[in-house]
């Protein structure tokens, strides 16, 4: 398996993952978020989570506003601001009369209640603190990166054309191809199609390729067959390069005739991709590597 190849397979999910990473933290958030503070906590998630384009998480954060998010600075527990001491800790939360236990205020002197004198010693109370919510900037700092990152991704992923690489496409017909290349070579590549071609497919293309290094930078060679789609008077043909690797992109058109190799020349980092397609039909590409350049492209140092 090429690098490419497997780069491939462990980006092909990331995007996915990342933007499943946002309803899920979501979803985990307001739940206990929710249960904190009293509120109905299975009904909240569902609405954040499934509510479209976050809009059940912003409306939950404006409803949450009413209900309390106090604990106790002893020990944690949620508490509201009504509450007198912490249920779980005992802990002291706001004065009340030592009498009548009606709630009382830090600057008043005799109770409102039943108008017993309030003393020094009832001051000494632990306020409940507003929970610290880090959890909150944690996923609106999500919201809005993770998507950015997943966009980026997929585009690094898409054959975005790097730029590196040249590549050349000639149509040879058999007459003159058989004068151009060495009888060897020729004599090579009859043996090497037939091994490949037992019985030519019209929906297959065979191609021999062959990989030499001049100076560290590689080149590729392909002599192409595709049968009943020679004499091509216009074809197009392209090379790109992205993150899963480089891709030879040979579009024919049908004619019938068998009468023409073609072939391709690339520089690219690794051995590209060939795709052919005959009439927009993607067709089966069966590559044989050879030791020899089969192609009519001069190889002389
Ligand atoms: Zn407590
Ligand atoms: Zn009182």
């Amino acid at each position: 398996m090429s690098s490419s190849s497997s780069i491939l397979i462990l980006l092909f999910p990331l995007p996915l993952i990342l933007l499943l990473i946002i309803p899920v933290s979501i979803g985990i958030y307001v739940w206990r978020d929710a249960k904190r503070r009293r509120m109905n906590a299975v009904l909240w998630t569902i609405i954040a989570v499934f509510a479209p384009t976050l809009i059940g998480f912003i409306v939950y954060l404006l409803v949450r506003s009413n209900y309390s998010d106090l604990e106790c600075p002893s020990c944690g527990t949620p508490v509201t601001k009504d509450y007198a001491v912490c249920p779980k800790c005992g802990a002291k939360l706001r004065m009340s009369c030592p009498q009548c236990a009606f709630p009382v205020e830090p600057d008043w002197k005799v109770c409102p209640h039943c108008a017993a004198p309030l003393p020094e010693d009832i001051r000494e109370v632990t306020a409940p603190v507003c929970r610290k919510d880090k959890a909150l900037w944690k996923i609106l700092a999500a919201v809005i990166i993770l998507p950015i990152a997943a966009i980026a991704i997929l585009f690094a992923a898409m054959n975005i054309p790097t730029g590196t690489g040249s590549c050349g496409m000639q149509e040879v017909p058999f007459d003159d191809y058989r004068e151009i290349v060495s009888e060897t070579t020729l004599n090579e590549v009859k043996e090497d199609l037939a091994g490949m071609a037992q019985e030519q497919s019209l929906d297959k293309a065979y191609a021999l390729r062959y990989e030499r290094t001049v100076n560290g930078n590689s080149e590729y060679f392909y002599l192409l067959l595709v049968s009943g789609a020679g004499d091509q008077t216009h074809t197009s043909f392209g090379q790109s390069t992205g993150l899963f690797g480089t891709t030879l992109e040979v579009n024919l058109e049908w004619t019938g005739s068998d009468n023409s190799v073609f072939c391709l020349v690339s520089s690219a980092a690794n051995p590209p991709k060939l795709k052919v397609t005959v009439d927009g039909k993607k067709l089966d590409c069966e590559i044989k590597d050879v030791s020899y350049n089969p192609t009519v492209y001069l190889t002389e140092p």
